[in-house]
């Protein structure tokens, strides 16, 4: 007899985080290696979950006065060098385009020919390319302030990947502004971390921390880089949107000024700010458990699927009839600006078909057999619920109230991550206690550690890697939440102006 298997995933969180995670996402079909080492496909179910996410955003980015264009995928090798830091900082990971077309060599195999004079780098990010244009569309302060966001993929050569985490090509959004003060670019930096926060909790149900990143981590070229940091269920922390303030060194690089109404000619300031993919990655590790993703409803690739249960042919009719009429009426209905989803799935292939859509992580499981269509009635079961768990409801009570269950399950997922976070977020002031949370607890685990130290730091560059040194463990952000609080510095014991979030990261 074959093992019994207690749940859909193999391994288990508990037993092997990492393997859990590309277990999950097989089992889940939201995307797949491709030939292409460090890319991925995505495929339709994940895809639309992207579209899902994509949307919301966009709505949220527009309702700020954001408009979107798009700029070449290629960027002059010269454009990248005029920001000294940022060249740098993206140098290692550059995918460059040096010749435009193929010709037979003497092996008779095809080979690259008609080198390019002067290289293109695919865009890891575009702010030089971007702002090229700016320095063109500005001229007065009656320009200002310009604010574009762009939809795109962009490329960084990673030597490790893993898919929506870490891959060499992801999808994403940046968006760049231009402002005629300090001032106003840097409250636009901090009005698209809170448009990140907004979107990540309230449609991904990812609870976050908003705050500063440290010199170190800071997106090479800022003068600040504010993120939204979240818990992952093995505690390490998954940045999931950053949100630059530029000064005014891009516009320095990409000559972007303006006459002011005193008219003297001065240098913008910009910003810039971007998530991507990977906070698919994030959704799957802060709401997934032992038998697969848990989808939240407003992101969600489809809301419910129907299962007819058709025991005998004979039933297949009038199953089949009362499901779909089920679906139109619940298609007519709305749950947060988008129809509600509904798939039909009527595969004849017993339980593992009600596992399928487990795995898949979708909020609503609806099964309908001739018994039930009898009473007028279905069988629901929620995917926040154990798969065993479901409860009968009539007909019309169910399309009456699935979009109040569907709120529940959103809320429901929030509230257990943010009660997860709080569990393993914990102030130290103490430095064998800091180094003592953060050694593994068992050495055959070794990706479970502490979670979230809240402690001082002085801010000095090396107590910061004297930690990532000892630890692997970063400072994620100086949270706004207790900014200006003073402490003592975990690493050295001098003063700290304000505590700061340490943690393991993605
Ligand atoms: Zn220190």
């Amino acid at each position: 007899m074959a093992k019994q298997v207690k749940t859909a995933i193999s391994p288990t969180r508990d037993e092997d985080y990492p393997e859990w995670y590309q277990q999950v996402i097989k089992a889940s079909d939201l995307a797949e290696r491709s030939p292409v080492r460090g890319c991925m496909v995505i495929k339709p179910w994940g895809y639309a979950l992207w579209e899902n996410i994509m949307q919301a955003m966009d709505n949220l980015f527009k309702a700020t006065g954001v408009k979107n264009a798009y700029f070449p995928l290629f960027i002059p090798l010269s454009f990248l060098e005029k920001e000294a830091e940022h060249v740098e900082g993206f140098a290692k990971e550059c995918a460059v385009v040096t010749h435009h077309r193929l010709e037979k060599g003497p092996s008779g195999r095809l080979e690259p020919a008609g080198a390019l004079t002067e290289p293109l780098v695919v865009r890891p990010t575009s702010e030089t390319i971007i702002g090229d244009s700016f320095s063109k569309w500005v001229s007065s302060y009656r320009d200002l302030p310009i604010l574009i966001n762009q939809w795109a993929n962009v490329v960084r050569w990673e030597m490790r990947t893993r898919i929506f985490l870490r891959t060499s090509e992801f999808l994403w959004q940046e968006g760049h502004t231009v402002h005629a003060t300090a001032a106003e670019a840097r409250e636009r930096t901090r009005m698209m971390l809170d448009v990140y926060t907004t979107c990540v909790e309230d449609y991904l149900a990812m609870p976050v921390i908003q705050g500063h990143k440290s010199l170190s981590e800071r997106f090479p070229g800022a003068v600040d880089t504010l993120s939204i940091e979240a818990m992952m269920q093995d505690r390490k922390a998954l940045q999931a949107g950053t949100s630059h303030f530029l000064g005014q060194n891009f516009a320095r690089a990409s000559e972007i000024k303006f006459q002011t109404a005193a008219e003297n000619e001065e240098y913008a300031w910009t910003t810039s700010w971007g998530s991507s993919t990977r906070m698919i990655g994030g959704l799957i590790m802060t709401h997934g458990d032992d038998d697969g993703i848990i989808l939240p409803p407003k992101v969600a690739s489809a809301h419910a699927a129907l299962l007819p249960i058709i025991r005998k042919p004979e039933d297949r009719p009038v199953v089949m009839d009362f499901t779909e009429k089920l679906a139109r009426e619940l298609k007519e209905k709305t749950y947060h600006h988008r129809k509600i989803g509904v798939e039909i799935d009527d595969r004849e292939i017993g339980g593992a078909r009600g596992w399928d859509w487990i795995k898949k992580g979708i909020p609503l499981r609806v099964e309908i057999g001739a018994r039930d269509i009898a009473q007028n009635s279905v069988y629901v079961g929620r995917r926040d619920q154990t798969p065993n768990k479901k409860s009968s409801f009539s007909r019309d009570q169910f399309v009456a109230e699935i979009t109040a269950i569907l709120d529940e399950i959103q809320q429901n997922l929030f509230q257990r991550a943010l009660a997860f976070r709080k569990k393993h977020t914990v102030k130290i002031e103490d430095r064998k206690a800091f180094y003592e949370f953060f050694t593994p607890e068992n050495q055959k685990k070794p990706e479970i550690h502490g979670g979230f130290a809240i402690s001082g730091w002085c801010g000095s560059n090396d107590c910061e890697s004297k930690i990532k040194e000892d630890l692997t463990v970063t400072i994620r952000c100086i949270p706004f939440k207790n900014e200006n609080v003073k402490s003592r510095c975990i690493c050295c014991g001098k003063q700290s102006d304000s505590p700061v979030v340490f943690a393991k990261a993605y």
